[in-house]
């Protein structure tokens, strides 16, 4: 039996109060002079706000927040839904899939939330494990030859290790997909992390297949506008009908302000095609790596995200040990078993820390963590 715990959003809730918090992977950092620009230039986005525009801006939006990620935007094919959160629209598609008793392969391991709403909504779940994308095409075709479940839910690059869906990989899920009716999901929530060889054109795929499918998108995870985000999902032909009204449900329309908002970043980042927002991210990710004993704490993921994967190769540690005794001192990380919605032992070794953050934050949390290793007597 399992039991009853806090999921990892209730962590990240308790840690908010706290300067180290590492814990959510949310932009929570200062803004860079552009950023500000456009900050100042707010309450005239404000004054500007028209509901009566809203579904033209929004469209606009989609249209340049997938164009940042060079992905095809086909209105024809893709009816594009905002809402306030990217779990929101997790939310949506659920209700869709139980509702038409489908079951679901999920990507392992993920962000318990999302194994958490399908298991609430009674959806069956097998998983789908991420090493089958970067261990070679037999074990993706030996996966999907065991494969029963109606729909595949993935995400890429994935949270917590930023393992990608090549587009070898991508294509030959989707023509399974094909093949055998299956429905895709794809969360693609921390996509301008990708590296410009990684980038290639989920959308123009799926339109091509005709398949069912969603994708998720959110901009939570990379542009700190104080939670003011511009989340959307976009959905197939034949997904519209069943989707609309229990969008409907919980929406009538997404702020015009904030949709203006992020836009105007969105705007800044074309600029130099959001590079400004991945180099944050490694300037950071150097900071800690130069910090960190490799005897205490590896780096074990892709660096496509706006987070790091960490491994604990101490003996006698593991993840949730570690990450206690860094809340003991005032540093705030997730452990990673959670992750491991199915086999929870496969993330025991794990920490996942926040690179989101202004630098000295990153460099003071990293003197503690050293600060432990030593402690524990092996510095
Ligand atoms: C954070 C996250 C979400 C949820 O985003 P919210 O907008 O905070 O609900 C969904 N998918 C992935 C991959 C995420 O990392």
């Amino acid at each position: 039996m399992r039991v009853i715990e806090r999921n990892l959003t209730q962590e990240e809730v308790d840690a908010l109060p706290f300067d180290h918090n590492l814990s959510d992977g949310h932009a929570f950092r200062s803004w860079t002079t552009a950023e500000s620009a456009i900050i100042a230039e707010s309450a005239r986005f404000f004054a500007e706000s028209d509901r009566r525009l809203g579904r033209q801006a929004e469209s606009e939006y989609i249209r340049r927040y997938l164009g940042l990620g060079a992905q095809s935007y086909i209105p024809e094919y893709f009816t594009g839904l905002m809402c306030y959160s990217a779990s929101m629209a997790v939310e949506i598609v659920a209700n869709v899939l139980r509702l038409r008793g489908l079951s679901v392969a999920l990507i392992e391991p993920c962000f318990d939330n999302i194994a958490d709403i399908l298991l609430r909504h009674r959806i069956p779940l097998q998983p789908f494990p991420e090493t089958v994308l970067t261990g070679g095409t037999a074990e993706l075709e030996s996966l999907l030859e065991t494969l029963t479940a109606d729909v595949i839910f993935l995400v890429s690059p994935n949270n917590p290790t930023g393992t990608v869906v090549g587009e070898a990989a991508f294509k030959r899920i989707v023509e399974f997909c094909v093949a055998e009716e299956k429905l895709l999901v794809l969360d693609g929530c921390f996509r301008v992390y990708l590296s410009d060889e990684q980038v290639y054109d989920h959308y123009g795929i799926l339109a091509d297949s005709g398949i069912d499918c969603v994708v998720i998108e959110d901009t939570g995870k990379v542009w700190p506008a104080a939670e003011l985000k511009a989340p959307f999902f976009c959905v197939s032909p034949r997904l519209v009908d069943a989707v609309v009204g229990i969008h409907a449900d919980f929406l009538l329309h997404l702020s015009p302000f904030t949709v203006r908002l992020i836009t105007e970043f969105v705007n800044l980042a074309e600029v130099d095609h959001g590079r400004y927002l991945r180099e944050i991210v490694a300037r950071n990710r150097t900071l800690f790596q130069r910090a960190i004993p490799g005897s205490f704490l590896r780096t074990d993921d892709t660096q496509k995200l706006g987070l790091a994967w960490l491994e604990v190769v101490a003996d006698g540690l593991d993840g949730e040990r570690v990450r206690v005794l860094l809340a003991e001192r005032g540093v705030h990380v997730l452990s990673g078993e959670r992750f491991y919605w199915s086999s929870p032992e496969l993330g025991r070794r794990h920490l996942r820390m926040a690179l989101l953050r202004d630098p000295d934050i990153i460099v003071q949390a990293s003197e503690v963590i050293a600060g432990l290793w030593t402690e524990l007597g092996d510095g």
